[in-house]
């Protein structure tokens, strides 16, 4: 029996509300929302939810979530709220606290942008695969919703564009859940083009967005940040040592860095001079409010990241599990215990004592789960639970489970497994049981 404080890593709220849904076959689709949050009223979106407090206090007993730890985990706020002025961060929180919605999107500076929203919801068909073989069914994960973001920061894949719509017209308290948008057909992206060309730049601007979304609080960055930003365009010579950029040459630089595809897919576009631009704004003396993806993009420009600029300026750490890159931590994977994976999803959960739970994915179709936070930097070697064992392990069972040259405690050794799982494993593959004995050479 699921309960309501059931929210997988990365999951949205009323993502979870929709995946139930199904689960206990309610007859009347407002009945979940109503139960939840005490109202029918409650619009569903996946991103910045309201009626956070309303959700905290219809919770069975002895549950042990609080609304910041919902705000954190399982909606978009860290990114959206990340880089604002600390003022805005409160009062979106608050916001999304309470029951009242009005002007949320206005609160983050994504209204007077020209970023837009995704229409549809979105779902990585890799991260369906590997949601299906851990829970046996799969849901929406915030970071694909995100605008900006075009490829899984885990997969590498581009994400798709399911049939269904981001808010529902007819029932705007409910949304079809994952397992039934991705029976769907699959939408065909009119930016496909754009996308694959840029896929590098596009798939380190995800990895940012979910380093965002990974950040456990915000602080309040300004000024600091626009310090960095002068601090790092000096060494380039696009400032001047006193601190005056030099906006000419920088929107030079920029926008021969960025296709003007690119920046328009991102709604980022820099045609309009030095005078009114986005690139301008954040490097100016004001706090007007600038909403992520700017910067991300001068942050890319500059090769920083955003942690780059917490570690030198406001001292704090990345995350529960350090800066990354973590090792892949299959002992038959060409990346073995080099620094691979690039992004690592944090979760808490009750199993776990509310202790911070990374999860790690490889290209190779390993993933593992650590229990954290990391205290020195040989925890990154270890892992608490594999995930997923991928293709390439996988191949490399088969291949020498019928080798009568092999033992199971040299195969198990190999794989970097104890026996049993190694056992376990080969019957999940339907290998042949018994293993051929061991030929000892005399
Ligand atoms: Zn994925
Ligand atoms: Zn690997």
């Amino acid at each position: 029996m699921p309960h309501y404080d059931e929210l997988r890593p990365g999951e949205p709220l009323f993502g979870m509300f929709s995946r139930l849904s199904t689960y206990f076959k309610y007859p009347d689709k407002r009945a979940i929302v109503e139960e939840t949050l005490g109202t029918g009223n409650a619009i569903a979106t996946l991103l910045l939810p309201s009626h956070i407090d309303a959700f905290i206090a219809r919770l069975p007993p002895g549950v042990q979530l609080s609304a910041e730890s919902v705000i954190y985990l399982n909606t978009a706020f860290p990114a959206f709220a990340g880089l604002l002025p600390k003022k805005r961060q409160d009062a979106l929180l608050n916001m999304m606290r309470s029951e009242n919605s009005f002007g949320i999107h206005y609160l983050t500076g994504l209204m007077s942008s020209r970023i837009p929203l995704f229409n549809y919801l979105r779902l990585c068909p890799d991260c369906e695969v590997a949601d299906r073989h851990r829970y046996g069914d799969c849901y929406y994960h915030l970071v694909h919703q995100m605008p900006g973001v075009y490829i899984c920061p885990i997969h590498s894949k581009v994400i798709s564009n399911t049939s269904v719509h981001a808010t529902n017209k007819q029932m705007r308290y409910y949304l079809d859940p994952a397992e039934i948008a991705s029976n769907r057909s699959v939408l065909a992206n009119n930016n496909s083009l754009v996308i694959t060309e840029h896929e590098s730049i596009l798939g380190s601007i995800a990895a940012q967005v979910q380093g965002l979304l990974d950040r456990r609080e915000c602080i309040d960055i300004h000024p600091q940040i626009r310090t960095f930003y002068v601090d790092q365009l000096k060494t380039q010579g696009l400032a001047t040592p006193s601190g005056q950029v030099r906006q000419q040459d920088f929107l030079k630089q920029v926008t021969a860095f960025y296709s003007p595809e690119l920046l328009d897919l991102l709604g980022c576009s820099l045609s309009n001079g030095i005078e009114s631009n986005w690139l301008a704004d954040l490097v100016r003396k004001t706090d007007h409010a600038q909403f992520y993806l700017p910067h991300l993009l001068l942050l890319h420009f500059l090769k920083c990241t955003y942690d780059d600029f917490l570690v030198s300026k406001v001292g704090t750490k990345a995350t529960p599990f350090g800066k990354g890159p973590w090792p892949c931590l299959n002992p038959v994977c060409p990346r073995y215990l080099t620094g691979s994976i690039r992004s690592c999803a944090v979760s808490y959960s009750r199993d776990a004592g509310w202790n911070p739970v990374g999860t790690f994915s490889c290209k190779c179709g390993f993933s593992y789960t650590r229990t954290g936070p990391d205290t020195t930097n040989e925890n990154a070697n270890k892992l608490s639970k594999i995930i997923t064992f991928g293709a390439l392990w996988d191949d490399e069972l088969k291949d020498n489970w019928n080798s009568p040259r092999v033992s199971l405690r040299q195969l198990a050794r190999l794989l970097g497994v104890d026996p049993k799982t190694i056992k376990r494993r080969a019957l999940l593959l339907n290998l042949s049981f018994p293993r051929p004995l061991k030929i000892v050479r005399a």
